[in-house]
């Protein structure tokens, strides 16, 4: 399914909810195509523990990463290794999500409140992308970072 520019309207964070250490692109798009049947990875783009950034779906193909309020329609999926309600995202990685989310941002046109944890859409009920990346996400909105 096809997603254009006009239709990316938000850009949604998520964490792997794993040990940083144990999980890269490979083996979430393993799981993501092999246990769930996908035809590849769910997210549009993913943070490594070294704050690698690797790409995922083009941005012009719907994602599989958040169902409520039609959010795979219309929003970019953005997924950080870690499990952010036990540990801090490392200095790389919230390095290499602030220039992502400003590029996409501009990119887009979307506006920085659309920047959103994924347990913060309407409907949705996860702690994803977890306690500590929350609080970063709202500081990343109050500053405009
Ligand atoms: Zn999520």
């Amino acid at each position: 399914m096809e997603l254009d520019s006009a239709q990316i309207r938000f850009l949604i964070v998520h964490h792997t909810a794993t040990a940083r250490i144990a999980t890269d692109f490979e083996s979430v798009k393993k799981y993501h195509v092999v246990v769930r049947g996908w035809d590849d990875i769910g997210y549009h783009y993913f943070i490594g523990a070294d704050g690698y950034v690797q790409k995922g779906r083009a941005d012009d193909v719907v994602g599989a990463h958040c169902r409520a309020d039609g959010m795979n329609q219309r929003s970019l999926g953005i997924c950080v290794v870690g499990h952010f309600d036990f540990e801090a995202a490392g200095m790389e990685q919230l390095t290499s999500l602030t220039l992502l989310l400003r590029a996409l941002l501009l990119r887009h046109q979307i506006p920085v409140e659309n920047v959103l944890g994924h347990g913060e859409v309407v409907g949705s009920e996860t702690s994803c992308p977890g306690e500590a990346l929350l609080r970063w996400l709202h500081f990343f909105r109050k500053e405009r970072l």
